[in-house]
């Protein structure tokens, strides 16, 4: 079967997966989406015999259809080496009732690896492919750690060069420090004087901007993204829900065909739309569970069945309060605009690219959009729930006493939603929550959950701490920015993204 990829704004348009990894966003403003969601083709004992990488292969063969098996082949061996500090690549550990998916033992120490490790491969692979003639322009806007697993990965790869757009006053210290440290001849990292959704839109709004397209691709130039929006991130992230059913598997904690259910701390709505993706492939899964944080614009969604960025919502979609942006200890999570969930609605909508389009014009012109009861119907699999700041620090101190095992924010955030969701449901289903980020990247605010006398020190200062409390030995990526030079200060404002993409550019 070969698979190819179209707008969720337009059914017509076809390309091949490789000129989706290429181009990133559509045209007109829309997600690439697969014309069918294809299906395993091993079944689930055979994929338990493997190891990542040839898991990896099983999978994402089925959605780069265009990609020949040595090409596919030599893009995973490249990206899930040594540069991953455990062979499992990513690792299940269970504590406190349920199993952590650590996907976090990357370069970079977040699970943005996962995807942009092979990313880069994958965009090379497809230059090639596509006889493209111009260098690729990397746009990335970034709530903290895709900017950096981003520019790890595609830093002096020739042919491209990379710009990443990060919230100067919404990272945490350490994502600050391993992006401003970053280096490499065709790299730049800009902070804006706005939130992740301004970034986000920025970004967006120079891939529609035709004007500034004509002008660089005369210069030589092509833009593409590194996003969540790249189905080149998407796929490679399928994998490992379909690794970590298979090792249960494996090691007896489940039997063959029994379903699991996924929890997952949720941002822009990418990691967890790779589970769904997996389970439409024929993955056994019971529940999705959608975590969010205090920016719960998407347990709102799923509770009501409208996305509103501007308003809350009380459980029957009546108007409770304005809706803002909140800065939390979280960061990567701090986002209203969950740009993935496109994909998704355009799904339940039946594959409708008039109804997708006609709700996505809502959300530009009314700050919001109400789906149909049909389209609600198909979310059954899904369920939502948030943590407050101070919920989240409990979760860390209560897994860290109970167990001994340190999470950081993000995953605190999952886990909490996931065992409120147990006592209220009764179900226990075998349950995997993907873990995030190492604890090391927000040692902080994890520290200052399990122990108020963190307080006054700062991130870098309480390495050694968590060092010696956890046990768990300090991350390369943590080593390195103790000691390396600051090489990028830009700061601008959101009006300026596209001088300063002229001027990286010129
Ligand atoms: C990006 C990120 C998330 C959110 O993932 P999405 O795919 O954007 O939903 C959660 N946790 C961490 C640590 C992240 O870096």
């Amino acid at each position: 079967m070969n698979i190819l990829y179209h707008s969720t704004r337009n059914n017509d348009l076809k390309i091949t997966a490789s000129q989706a990894v290429l181009k990133g966003l559509a045209d007109d403003g829309g997600l690439f989406v697969p014309d069918v969601l294809p299906r395993l083709d091993k079944s689930l004992e055979e994929l338990s015999e493997m190891d990542y990488k040839s898991v990896a292969y099983e999978v994402m063969k089925l959605f780069l259809a265009d990609y020949t098996e040595e090409e596919l082949k030599g893009c995973i061996e490249r990206a899930y080496d040594d540069k991953f500090d455990t062979e499992e690549i990513a690792p299940l550990t269970y504590a406190g009732g349920a199993y952590y998916l650590e996907l976090f033992h990357g370069a970079t120490i977040a699970f943005k690896d996962m995807a942009l490790s092979i990313l880069p491969h994958l965009m090379t692979t497809a230059a090639k492919k596509n006889a493209l003639k111009e260098e690729i322009v990397i746009l990335t806007a970034t709530s903290g750690d895709t900017g950096k697993a981003a520019l790890a990965g595609f830093a002096d790869v020739p042919g491209t060069r990379i710009m990443v757009f990060y919230p100067k006053n919404g990272v945490s210290k350490v994502q600050e420090l391993q992006m401003v440290t970053q280096k490499g001849a065709n790299v730049k990292v800009v902070g804006i004087k706005g939130n992740f959704d301004d970034a986000q839109s920025g970004v967006k709004k120079m891939f529609s901007d035709e004007e500034l397209k004509a002008e660089l691709k005369d210069k030589g130039f092509v833009f593409s993204s590194a996003n969540s929006i790249n189905i080149g991130r998407l796929v490679p992230q399928i994998v490992y829900y379909v690794y970590a059913y298979t090792r249960l598997l494996k090691e007896d904690r489940i039997k063959s065909g029994d379903k699991i259910n996924f929890c997952v701390p949720t941002g822009n709505f990418g990691n967890i739309l790779a589970a769904y993706y997996a389970k439409n492939a024929g993955l056994p899964v019971n529940k999705l569970i959608c975590a969010s944080n205090t920016n719960k614009v998407l347990f709102d969604f799923f509770e009501s069945g409208k996305y509103d960025k501007l308003h809350e919502m009380d459980g029957d979609g009546a108007f409770s309060k304005d809706r803002s942006f909140v800065l939390t200890t979280s960061p990567s999570m701090d986002i209203l605009i969950s740009s993935n969930l496109e994909r998704l609605i355009y799904h339940i909508a039946g594959d409708d690219d008039a109804r997708d389009r006609a709700l996505m014009a809502d959300l530009n012109s009314k700050g919001a959009y109400t789906i149909s009861d049909d389209m609600k119907e198909a979310l059954s699999s899904f369920c939502g729930d948030y943590a407050t700041e101070e919920q989240t620090a409990e979760k860390i101190a209560s897994l860290y006493s109970d167990c001994g095992y340190v999470i950081d924010t993000h995953t605190a955030v999952a886990g909490y939603v996931y065992d409120k969701y147990k006592k209220e449901s009764n179900d226990d289903t075998v349950t995997v929550i993907a873990s995030t980020a190492s604890p090391y990247k927000f040692a902080k605010s994890v520290l200052c959950a399990i122990d108020k006398k963190y307080a006054g020190m700062d991130d870098l200062a309480l390495i050694d701490e968590l060092n010696s409390l956890s046990g768990v030995s300090v991350p390369k990526a943590i080593e390195d920015i103790r000691k390396a030079e600051i090489l990028h200060d830009n700061v601008c404002e959101v009006s300026e993204m596209p001088a300063m993409v002229r001027g990286f550019l010129r």
